[in-house]
């Protein structure tokens, strides 16, 4: 990967096809800075984070798009968000006893939410099980169910990088993801190729490299790329809102029991300390504006 932290789209010139590809590696690794993941849960986040960053680069919105799961096995909720198609967190809760041998994620629900910063929230849940499907099998079954976009993936992590491989057919006018029947033969030979991709090769290989090595028979149009860094959403005012749904009598006996109202942002570390005098002027703030 000679050019990581970012998404790049291109297009198959002839054929209503187009694809995204992205790499991460400063992202991914700050992300995993923040907590001593096991190895298998430092992959499940990178597939995640590169998953979010191809969805957010095919979706035309400003604002956030995440995926959150909730399984059953070991990890028990893992969550990666893209802002504005260039910001990325993520973060995994998972038991104590954790084992390579046992189930990942197990049978569980994955939540895929889009919150544009105008217009509605959307979310689609999908079933995902690491037993017999993985990230980018409940993917391709969510745009087939959902969004009848015929869509494939492709990610691949290892703990340094993470990468990933988007294909989808172009929405049409007429009839939205369906293809002519020269681009069904376009579809079947272009996705045949990309599976033949190995890890290795979507973890290492530049994003030009890469494409040609697959697709050198193709025409194929790499467009300008763009960067990708992480960035945690938290703040001070986030948090002082958070204080404020508890309510003045409960906040105050929470600082009465503990000297202060303490945070810690679970993606960043950040810590957020509010005293006694500042839980009271949050409050008194509060009402004046409600004024
Ligand atoms: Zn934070």
């Amino acid at each position: 990967m000679s050019s990581p932290d970012q998404t790049q789209r291109f297009l198959f010139d002839q054929s209503q096809i187009r694809g995204e590809i992205t790499g991460l590696r400063q992202s991914y690794q700050d992300v995993l800075s923040k907590h001593n993941y096991p190895q298998p849960v430092q992959r499940l986040l990178g597939e995640f984070m590169a998953a979010v960053a191809l969805l957010s680069d095919t979706l035309k919105f400003e604002g956030r798009l995440s995926l959150q799961v909730r399984g059953a096995g070991q990890v028990r909720m893992l969550m990666a968000e893209c802002r504005d198609h260039q910001a990325l967190r993520a973060i995994a809760q998972y038991t104590d006893d954790f084992s390579d041998s046992a189930a990942l994620l197990g049978k569980g629900q994955m939540a895929i939410t889009i919150e544009p910063d105008q217009g509605k929230r959307y979310q689609g849940i999908v079933p995902i099980d690491d037993n017999d499907q993985t990230l980018s099998r409940a993917l391709e079954d969510y745009f087939r169910q959902s969004e009848q976009i015929r869509t494939r993936l492709w990610l691949a992590a290892d703990g340094q990088s993470a990468a990933g491989v988007l294909i989808q057919a172009m929405p049409q006018s007429a009839s939205e993801g369906s293809l002519q029947s020269s681009d069904t033969d376009a579809w079947d030979r272009v996705t045949h190729l990309a599976d033949t991709l190995s890890d290795d090769e979507l973890l290492n290989l530049d994003n030009e490299t890469l494409l040609h090595r697959l697709f050198h028979e193709e025409q194929v149009r790499l467009f300008d790329s763009h960067g990708l860094h992480f960035e945690c959403t938290c703040s001070r005012e986030r948090c002082g809102n958070a204080i404020l749904t508890l309510g003045e009598t409960e906040a105050l006996q929470v600082v009465d029991e503990e000297g202060a109202i303490h945070s810690d942002c679970q993606f960043c570390h950040q810590q957020y300390r509010f005293d006694r005098d500042e839980v009271t002027a949050l409050f008194s703030e509060h009402r004046q504006t409600l004024n």
